[in-house]
């Protein structure tokens, strides 16, 4: 994906996780309620059980289990054996409990339970569906805890792990830099204030020359009570400060607010940058990207193409408009899939979309992109169980003295198009001597 966005988006392929969510409940209104709440806003599958018995049968029968949300109250086990069950199955599992235990509470939480959450209080679906989705959307966040002391480190990393973020863990500050260089999956680094050599402040201002405020979140920790502290990291550059010792919860809650932080703001660009529809990069994204990679480059093996479908108003007219958007998300997915790293292609507007091909003379453009105009071609949409058959025509215009400028790529590009429309649509020019 040509665009840099701060977290992982729809349209980008991701390595696949488990999905799987399993609600053990007797209660069958209140798993009904959160059953069709998880699925509608977190789309992930969900399945029930009502007792160990048949949580055992599924958890058998499948294995791509993500979460496990469970009650205390099952005919099959008491709190202990329920515990024990999901413990001994190394799933990650959320307490859902109708009655408030201290004891119990105490015991869900040192075991490697996520939460111990009430049902009894009215928000308590919409606070599992908002931890639900946070959980899932972590497993994609990587986060750097930077402590000295063995102790302090892998408490902070096992709170960060039980929270599904990937974590690493550094000694000191000249790791951390190095670490962080090299991996710019790192979202969020936890960073302790008395190190020796590099103390949390320093470490900070250096993050901070590395990676910017809205890419990266730095939590300072320090257990030190000098008041001035907390104005000096944030100075530094940090978004956060926690006073050691903290609790679990006090954590958790920290860190989710600055990744959604961080969240906002990626989804804020994603809102400018990217076309709503498809997900792919609107226009001005494509127009800003490809000047900017032909003022750097010197290279006259850059092709700028512009793909229309054809006779896409009949596909509204026969369809429907909400087929004719399944089928431009569908023409979206196999652009996206033709775009080779370091190209650009976009949503240009309506039923036009744009590429930018770098890097291969104009016999291998040609391929490619005559390559492109077949996978669409060959492309099958259902339109509920209705097929649905598509082509696109392309036209395409490569740098020279005479197109030199993007807006002189895109006329001459623009003009083939028009021709390959008259010349009988389905077909790629701008290649060939005319
Ligand atoms: P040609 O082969 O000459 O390109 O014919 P065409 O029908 O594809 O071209 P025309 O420009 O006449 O029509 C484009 C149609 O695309 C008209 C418009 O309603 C439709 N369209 C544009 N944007 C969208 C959209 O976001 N969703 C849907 N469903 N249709 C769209
Ligand atoms: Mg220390
Ligand atoms: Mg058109
Ligand atoms: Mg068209």
């Amino acid at each position: 994906m040509p665009l840099g966005s701060a977290f992982p988006h729809p349209g980008q392929p991701d390595a696949p996780l488990p999905q799987r969510v399993l609600l053990v409940e007797n209660s069958r209104a209140y798993t009904s309620m959160l059953r069709e709440a998880i699925e509608q806003r977190v789309e992930l599958p969900v399945s029930v059980a009502s007792s160990l018995a048949e949580a055992r049968a599924l958890l058998d029968a499948q294995d791509d289990w993500f979460l496990v949300l469970t009650g205390m109250v099952l005919a099959d086990g008491d709190r202990d054996q329920i515990l024990d069950f999901f413990n001994a199955r190394n799933l990650s599992t959320i307490v859902v409990s109708g009655v408030y235990d201290e004891e119990l509470r105490k015991r869900a939480l040192q075991q490697q339970i996520i939460d111990y959450v009430l049902k009894s209080t009215p928000d308590s679906i919409d606070y599992l569906v908002w931890l639900v989705q946070r959980l899932e959307r972590n497993r994609r966040i990587s986060a750097l805890v930077v402590d000295d002391q063995l102790s302090s480190r892998s408490f902070i990393s096992s709170l960060l792990a039980v929270q599904g973020y990937r974590v690493a863990s550094v000694a000191d500050g000249n790791s951390a830099l190095r670490t962080v260089e090299a991996d710019p999956s790192i979202r969020l680094c936890i960073v302790d204030q008395e190190m020796p050599t590099m103390d949390g402040i320093e470490l900070t201002r250096r993050l901070r020359q590395l990676r910017a405020r809205d890419r990266m979140a730095v939590i300072g920790v320090s257990g030190s009570t000098d008041a001035s502290l907390i104005p000096r990291f944030l100075k530094s550059g940090a978004n956060d400060f926690l006073r050691k010792p903290f609790s679990r919860e006090e954590f958790f809650c920290r860190v989710s607010q600055n990744v959604e932080q961080l969240e906002l703001i990626g989804t804020l660009q994603d809102l400018a940058t990217r076309d709503f529809l498809t997900g792919l990069p609107n226009r001005r994204s494509f127009l800003e990207q490809s000047e900017r990679l032909l003022a750097q480059s010197k290279s006259d093996d850059i092709t700028v193409s512009i793909l229309d479908i054809d006779h896409f108003k009949h596909v509204n007219d026969s369809y429907g408009h909400e087929a004719g958007d399944q089928a431009l998300r569908a023409m979206a997915q196999t652009l996206l899939a033709h775009t080779r790293p370091g190209d650009y292609s976009g949503r240009f507007g309506g039923e036009e979309f744009c590429m930018l091909v770098h890097g291969l003379d104009a016999e291998a453009a040609h391929q490619h992109l005559e390559a492109l105009r077949k996978a669409v071609e060959a492309m099958c949409i259902d339109i509920s169980g209705r097929p649905l058959k598509i082509t696109i025509s392309i036209g395409a215009c490569r740098r020279s003295v005479e197109f030199s400028t993007l807006h002189k790529l895109l006329g001459e590009a623009d003009r083939h198009l028009y021709l390959a429309k008259a010349g009988g649509r389905n077909q790629v020019r701008g290649f060939d001597p005319e």
